[in-house]
């Protein structure tokens, strides 16, 4: 009788079923890595077990058991330890070619492991009649085949072809991934090797174990999947989890959550209960319901998938988040409403990528027509995204070819009664040759970086302008967003384009707004006062909406204010909107600034702002933009003023 020792295996069995509980105890995200890792577990288990019951049938009661039972018993054990030698093969050229480009080699050798596989498994099931294996005399007892060994050559081979393509492809394998490469392979040579050495020892389950082992602190690694604060999936898996759902094509609902002002609550509670406040919505969102799989896919951001069930299921869910960001969070013994903007995409089966689904989530987050908390990605909705999809295509297109133009509205100058400055405007045309406003296009060039392209355009247009000399000008005004104030590049630009023209910088005006001054002052301010020395002034654009921060005219020197059309279209029929113009035009005149009206389109609103002492006017009333031939012409004829300046 062969006396084998169950110690390991016995051992290696426990350890596999603690690896398995904690798998399931952690609820890992979803990705081919734990799907491997968890085959790998699976099998190694049933194996050991199998293995356990061959040697014990073998041991004590061979002669009750009949040969049939004996056979299968072995052959599943043959059969089962191979297939957990391909998938830890499989595995392992997945994790090497994860981050290679090219990837025909990937699928050739896994397309090698099945096939030898299958070949091994023709052999196992043929073995009752041929012996190669192994096979059972008259008294029951094990006998080993002339091919009982072939299994371990055929490891051996896996495990040559693994090293060769990790050693080719080593600079583009993961730290974790080297690691398993320098250690899975000799370890499991070396414990084959002493299992051939002392065949009476019984370590396939140890070396099964030590595999699935190694395999974790690799799968570990994809703990960068899950989000350490919450224990959520992070945007990465929810990438993978929304590419799964596409590929199989179901339908799928997804809602995403963007606190807002959150910082206000570390301010107020401290950061440890604002991460306390993240993991409670992130525990609540997981609790959605029991097939919501939720993801924390930035600092303050949340998003949850769900399975399509219909209209009313997909709204039910929809309402029960935005009516939760209505009710107030409680940790500990602080408890505060938490605002959220909150986004819903549903997926039926579009023609839609990954990236899509991200893209209309961002996108609803922006979208600012609606007032409500939650924002449902619709028909309507998708058919914006289309047509900004468009204007950018225009926009790119425009920019290449240098198709964008800058029209001029011109400032009626009320001590002297002439225009004598403008404000710079870009125009861009659709293929129809139709104006689009800069409105629409200028946000879509900040979203999408294109803005810089079209400063520099701007920049070196009115440049030109202003150094043809043709006209009797003083200045133009030139609008720029807060993205061209992140570098020096700026004020490199500029020196060289008015260098280039010859124009003397107290001509060129820089109009900025609140939003830029609120990105980060304390930049802002050096590179203003940098301008300003070059002899530059600062217009404040659009005051008046927004958040008016008069303590930012304290900090940044502004040399010019324009009030916002909106403060002006109510002015001369609306008396606190009088009250507040004039108070507002002698205090920036206190603060030694001027004053530029935008937006004035009648008679009589002029005629109250120059009462007022506004400086400047600029209005459909007095001249709409036009390009630059048209206000080229328009200065030179100085055409007959409206009113007369007397009264300014
Ligand atoms: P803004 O700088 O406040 O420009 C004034 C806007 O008011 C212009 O709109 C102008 O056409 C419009 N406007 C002037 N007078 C009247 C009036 O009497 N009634 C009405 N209803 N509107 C009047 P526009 O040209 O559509 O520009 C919109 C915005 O796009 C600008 O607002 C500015 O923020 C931005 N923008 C335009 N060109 C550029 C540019 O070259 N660079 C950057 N960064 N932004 C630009
Ligand atoms: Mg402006
Ligand atoms: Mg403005």
């Amino acid at each position: 009788m062969i006396d084998w020792s169950l110690a390991t295996e016995v051992f290696s069995l426990v350890v596999g079923i603690i690896l398995l509980i904690n798998y399931y105890g952690k609820r890992w995200p979803y990705s081919r890595k734990s799907r491997f890792y968890l085959a790998s577990l699976l099998l190694t288990i049933a194996s050991i077990i199998l293995n356990i019951l061959c040697v014990r049938s073998l041991e004590n009661v061979a002669e009750y058991i009949p040969k049939w039972l004996h056979l299968l018993i072995n052959s599943s054990y043959f059969i089962l330890i191979l297939l957990m030698v391909t998938v830890v093969a499989c595995y392992l050229v997945e994790i090497i070619y994860e981050h290679v480009y090219e990837r025909v080699w990937m699928h050739r050798l896994r397309k090698l492991f099945i096939g030898v596989t299958a070949g091994y498994m023709a052999l196992v099931v043929s073995n009752p009649f041929t012996g190669f294996l192994f096979w059972f005399d008259g008294d029951n007892r094990y006998q080993r085949g002339p091919l009982n060994r072939i299994g371990y050559c055929l490891m051996a081979a896996d495990v040559a072809v693994i090293m060769a393509s990790a050693v080719l492809n080593w600079r583009h394998l993961s730290k974790s991934t080297r690691q398993v490469i320098r250690t899975l392979p000799p370890v499991v040579i070396l414990l084959t090797a002493f299992q051939l050495l002392y065949p009476d020892h019984l370590l396939n389950g140890g070396i099964m174990i030590i595999t699935d082992i190694i395999m974790l602190f690799n799968f570990q690694s994809s703990r960068i999947e899950l989000d350490s604060q919450t224990g959520l999936g992070n945007r990465g898996s929810l990438y993978r989890q929304i590419g799964r759902r596409m590929r199989q094509r179901s339908f799928f609902q997804v809602i995403a959550v963007s606190l807002t002002r959150f910082n206000l609550i570390n301010q107020y509670y401290g950061t440890d209960n604002g991460d306390a406040f993240l993991y409670e919505v992130g525990r609540w969102l997981s609790e959605l319901s029991p097939q919501v799989q939720a993801y924390r896919i930035g600092n303050v951001e949340f998003c949850v998938l769900l399975p399509y069930q219909g209209e009313t299921q997909a709204e039910r869910w929809a309402d029960a988040v935005g009516q939760r960001f209505g009710q107030p969070w409680q940790v500990g013994e602080v408890s505060t409403l938490l605002s959220a903007r909150c986004a819903e995409v549903v997926y039926r089966g579009e023609q839609w990528s990954c990236s899509n689904i991200i893209e209309f989530i961002n996108y609803s987050f922006r979208y600012n027509g609606s007032k409500e908390r939650m924002v449902r990605f619709d028909q309507r909705l998708f058919a914006c995204w289309e047509r900004d999809r468009q204007i950018l295509t225009l926009l790119r297109q425009a920019v290449r070819e240098k198709r964008l133009e800058i029209w001029y509205q011109p400032l009626y100058d009320c001590r002297s009664g002439r225009y004598n400055s403008a404000e710079a405007l870009m125009r861009m045309r659709d293929r129809d040759g139709k104006l689009i406003s800069p409105g629409v296009f200028i946000p879509l060039a900040e979203e999408n970086g294109l803005i810089d392209e079209l400063t520099w355009f701007a920049l070196e247009e009115v440049c030109r302008f202003l150094g043809s000399g043709k006209q009797d000008l003083e200045s133009v005004s030139l609008n720029m967003s807060a993205h061209q104030f992140a570098s020096n590049e700026l004020i490199v630009r500029i020196g060289n384009s008015l260098r280039r023209h010859q124009v003397r910088p107290e001509r060129l005006k820089i109009e900025i707004t609140e939003r830029v001054l609120s990105e980060d002052p304390e930049r802002m301010c050096r590179i203003i006062n940098q301008l300003r020395e070059m002899g530059l002034r600062f217009y404040l654009d659009d005051f008046g909406v927004g958040y008016s921060n008069l303590s930012n005219l304290l900090e940044i020197p502004i040399s010019c204010v324009k009030l916002d059309q909106s403060i002006i279209s109510r002015y001369p029929r609306d008396r606190r909107s009088c009250a507040m113009v004039e108070t507002m035009v002698h205090l920036f005149h206190q603060m030694g600034c001027h004053i530029v009206a935008e937006g004035v389109e009648d008679e009589l609103a002029a005629q109250k702002l120059r009462l007022a002492g506004v400086d400047w006017l600029q209005g459909f009333y007095y001249a709409k933009p036009m390009p630059e031939q048209a206000f080229a012409e328009f200065l030179s004829a100085q055409p007959s003023l409206p009113d007369s300046c007397g009264n300014c």
